[in-house]
């Protein structure tokens, strides 16, 4: 923790199309071990490193993150991101929780190992460091790649790993079964199931669906 900070929040951030218990078995894993209160789920309105590649409405992705993390005391959803125009830098989420929170909280942006292995290509990657610390969620036996190694070296005291018994389960793989018919019980919520047959969530196939 940085000298002078009281508290901990956790941001998980992202697109949530759909959310399952892969993304809230993360939050509660990370929570638990870096002692955050409390861990806020921001999904994000237009993802920029999809830029060619349609996500569900924001509306959907929102309600149903809200119904995933209803029963934790520990979760709350964040619209900072739903609710700013154009794309969704964590930049400049996270230098809007940082003016919000001030300077005695320590922000942990927590997300899957895939999406922070990208985080060298992200927007100000360097002022980000600064703002914030990473948790990359990762599978059981998990080879720490390369690339996770090398930034894990060059930035040792900002990006840690959490492992995670469920990550294998994946919303690509739910959309699909969707599409295909068969069932998603029990990797989800039923809340969250629900909210998706209800609105006939992934039926079709999207333009640049598996790319
Ligand atoms: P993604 O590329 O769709 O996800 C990569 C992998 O990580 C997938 O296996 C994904 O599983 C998993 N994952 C994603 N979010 C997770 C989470 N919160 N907990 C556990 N696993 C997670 O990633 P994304 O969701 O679109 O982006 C992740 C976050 O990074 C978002 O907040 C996004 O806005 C941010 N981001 C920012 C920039 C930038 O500022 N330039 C660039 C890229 C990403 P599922 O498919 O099952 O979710």
């Amino acid at each position: 923790m940085t000298e002078g900070a009281l508290r901990r929040i956790g941001i998980m951030g992202g697109t949530f199309d759909p959310i399952h218990y892969g993304h809230l078995v993360a939050a509660e894993a990370a929570r638990a071990a870096f002692d955050l209160e409390p861990v806020l789920f921001v999904p994000n309105r237009l993802p920029p490193h999809k830029k060619d590649y349609p996500v569900s409405d924001a509306k959907h992705r929102y309600l149903m993150t809200v119904l995933a993390t209803i029963t934790n005391p520990h979760f709350e959803v964040s619209r900072v991101e739903l609710d700013r125009e154009g794309y969704s830098y964590t930049i400049d989420t996270l230098r809007l929780l940082r003016a919000k929170f001030g300077p005695t909280v320590d922000l942990y942006f927590i997300s899957g190992a895939d999406a922070i292995l990208d985080l060298l290509s992200w927007k100000d990657v360097d002022d980000l460091l600064g703002l914030c610390y990473f948790i990359a969620a990762t599978r059981p036996g998990y080879k720490l790649s390369v690339e996770l190694g090398h930034l894990q070296r060059k930035h040792a005291s900002r990006v840690f790993t959490v492992e995670v018994p469920a990550l294998a389960i994946s919303s690509t793989d739910i959309r699909r079964r969707v599409r295909e018919g068969k069932p998603i019980k029990y990797l989800l919520p039923e809340s969250v199931e629900n909210y998706i047959y209800k609105h006939g969530l992934y039926y079709s196939k999207a333009p640049a669906e598996d790319k």
